[in-house]
C-alpha cells in the first residue's frame, strides 16, 4: 500500500492504519521510493525562508476568500487523517494517549478561527474616514514543541496564512516527522485550492543550528515560539519582534464552597489527559484542610488514582528528575508516559487504567515545583483560601499562564483570579475548558503568557495599519 494520508469520508481498518503509518514514517525518514514528494519540506533553511518568501507574495495578492478555502480544506485534511497524526506523535514521541491526541485534532480542526476574527476598527465624521486594517507580517518563522507537535503546526498555520502570512516551521528534533507531515497536509490542501505551494514549509532535519538561522534571518518578520524556557529566552533575546508561549505550573486551587466530588472528577480528567503534557493541564493542587480528605476520598474511589506514601515519594523524586551540578531536571524518559509505566518504574504494579499518581506534599517540594509533564499530582493542604491563593501564586512561578479554582464563593473566585493574573483562570471544571474543549471559545496551541498576546489567533498574526482619508468618505 503507498497511501500516505486518508481523505475525507475514506475509511480504513486498524491493519490498513497501520501500514499507512508505517509508510508516512518511512518517508518522512527519506527511505521509501518516493520519499521526496512531501510538500513544502526542504533538505535547507536558506531555501526554506526563500520559498516561503515568494509564497507569501503570491498570497497576498489573492482574495480572503481563497484563504477561507485553503483553510476549510486544511479543516478536512485534519479530521481526514486526525488518527494517523495521533499514532504518529505517540510512536515518535513516546509521549502521550493516543485517544487524545485524536480529540486534539478535532479540536484544532473545528475551533482554530480563520479569517473571520480579524477584525477592523474605524471612525467615520467630519474630518473623514479613518479605518485600522490588520494586515500581516509577511513571513513568519515558528517553533513548535514536542506535546502538540502536529497540533500546533495546524493551530499556528491556520491562523498565520487566515492573516495572510506564510510560516517556516523549525520543529522539535524529536517530533520532526509527525510536524512535517502536518506541513505537508497544509500544502497539499492549498494545492487543491489553487495550486498554491510552500505556505507553510519546514526542513527535514531540524537542528539548533537551522533555528539560529530562522532567528536571524533577515526575511523572517516575526517569531512565534511555542516551547520551554530555554526557547523563550531566545526569542526574547532575538532582536526580533517575538511571541513566546511558554511554561506554566498551573495550580489549581479547592476551596471549602466547592462541589467536592465534581471537582476531584475535573481535576483528574484535566491532569491526565494526554498523560499532563498540555501546558494548560493541572500540574498540582491546593486544598482547603477542612476538604482534603474528601477530595482524596473522591480521587481514589471513583477517578483511579493511585496514592503514594512516605518513602515512595522519595522514590518516585530520585525516578523522575534527575539531579545535575546541584540543579534538577526532568527525566524526559517519563515525560508523557502512563502512570502506571512511572509506578512501575519505582516498583509498584498498579492496573493500565490507572489515571494519576497522587500524593501530599508541602509546597517546597520539587515534584510540585517544577513542571513535570507527567500524570503526577502533589496535593498541598492549606488552612484556609488565604493561605491557597498565597501558595497558588508562588507555585504558578509568575509564568502567568494557567490557574484554576473549584468554588461556589464568587469573592474568593475573584480574588484568586486577580491575585495569579494568568491568561487562562477555569472555574469549576477541568483546565481543557479553558482553550475551548468543553468551554466557550475558540481554541489555541500558542498560549503567549510570557509576551502578553494571551491565547493566539489570526488577528495576534496581523500587524495594524491606520489609513487616513482626509475631509471625504464620510456620509453622515
Ligand atoms: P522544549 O522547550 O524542549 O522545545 C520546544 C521547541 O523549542 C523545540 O522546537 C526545541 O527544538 C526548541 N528549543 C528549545 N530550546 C532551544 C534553544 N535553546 N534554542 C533554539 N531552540 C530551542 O519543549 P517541549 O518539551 O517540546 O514542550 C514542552 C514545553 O512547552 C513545556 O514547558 C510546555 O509548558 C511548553 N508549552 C507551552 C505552550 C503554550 O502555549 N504556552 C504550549 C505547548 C507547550
Amino acid at each position: 500500500m503507498e497511501q500516505d494520508y486518508l481523505e475525507e469520508g475514506e475509511e480504513v481498518n486498524d491493519a490498513q492504519l497501520k501500514e499507512i503509518v508505517a509508510n508516512v514514517v518511512m518517508k518522512m525518514n527519506g527511505i521509501a521510493p518516493n520519499s521526496n514528494h512531501h510538500l513544502g519540506i526542504f533538505e535547507d533553511m536558506n531555501e526554506a525562508i526563500a520559498a516561503a518568501k515568494v509564497a507569501q507574495k503570491k498570497l497576498r495578492q489573492m482574495p480572503l476568500e481563497t484563504r477561507d478555502q485553503i483553510i476549510d480544506k486544511i479543516r478536512e485534511k485534519i479530521m481526514a487523517n486526525k488518527e494517523i497524526l495521533a499514532r504518529m506523535a505517540v510512536e515518535e514521541t513516546g509521549m502521550g494517549k493516543v485517544g487524545h491526541k485524536i480529540l486534539k485534532h478535532e479540536l484544532v480542526a473545528k475551533k482554530t478561527p480563520g479569517t473571520e476574527c480579524i477584525k477592523i476598527d474605524a471612525w467615520s465624521g467630519d474630518q473623514g474616514l479613518t479605518l485600522v486594517e490588520r494586515g500581516p507580517y509577511g513571513v513568519i518563522g515558528a517553533i513548535t514543541p514536542s506535546t502538540n507537535p502536529s497540533e500546533t503546526v495546524f493551530c499556528n498555520g491556520i491562523g498565520m496564512i487566515a492573516a495572510g502570512n506564510t510560516v517556516v516551521f523549525n520543529p522539535h528534533p524529536g517530533a520532526t516527522k509527525t510536524a512535517n507531515f502536518a506541513v505537508n497536509l497544509i500544502n497539499e490542501a492549498a494545492k487543491e485550492v489553487g495550486e498554491f505551494e510552500n505556505l507553510a514549509v519546514s526542513i527535514r532535519k531540524p537542528t539548533l543550528e537551522s533555528g539560529d538561522i530562522l532567528f536571524k534571518h533577515p526575511d523572517i518578520d516575526l517569531l512565534v515560539a511555542t516551547g520551554g524556557p530555554g526557547i523563550v529566552k531566545v526569542i526574547l533575546q532575538s532582536g526580533k519582534k517575538g511571541m513566546a508561549a511558554g511554561a506554566g505550573n498551573p495550580p489549581v486551587l479547592v476551596d471549602e464552597t466547592a462541589n467536592i466530588r465534581k471537582a476531584a472528577e475535573d481535576i483528574v480528567n484535566g491532569a491526565s489527559f494526554d498523560n499532563n503534557l498540555p501546558c494548560i493541564a493541572e500540574k498540582e493542587v491546593i486544598v482547603v484542610d477542612e476538604v482534603a480528605d474528601e477530595l482524596i476520598y473522591y480521587m481514589l474511589s471513583e477517578n483511579d488514582c493511585y496514592m503514594l506514601r512516605g518513602e515512595e515519594i522519595n522514590r518516585l523524586a530520585n525516578t523522575v528528575l534527575i539531579e545535575k551540578n546541584g540543579k534538577y531536571m526532568l527525566n524526559r524518559d517519563f515525560v508523557g508516559r502512563d502512570a502506571s509505566v512511572i509506578l512501575k518504574a519505582i516498583g509498584i504494579d498498579a492496573p493500565e487504567q490507572t489515571k494519576c499518581i497522587i500524593f501530599e506534599g508541602c509546597k517546597e517540594n520539587l515534584l510540585i515545583k517544577e513542571e513535570l509533564m507527567m500524570p503526577i499530582l502533589g496535593i498541598v493542604r492549606v488552612k484556609d483560601v488565604d493561605e491557597g491563593i498565597e501558595t497558588a501564586v508562588l507555585l504558578e512561578g509568575g509564568n502567568r499562564h494557567s490557574a484554576h479554582m473549584h468554588s461556589s464563593n464568587v469573592n474568593n473566585l475573584t480574588k484568586y483570579g486577580k491575585a495569579l493574573d494568568t491568561a487562562i483562570f477555569v472555574k469549576n471544571a477541568p483546565s481543557y475548558a479553558g482553550i475551548g474543549f468543553g468551554g466557550e471559545g475558540f481554541t489555541t496551541f500558542t498560549i503567549a503568557s510570557k509576551t502578553g498576546e494571551g491565547l493566539t489567533n489570526a488577528l495576534s498574526f496581523t500587524r495594524a495599519r491606520r489609513c487616513v482619508m482626509s475631509n471625504a468618505l464620510y456620509i453622515r
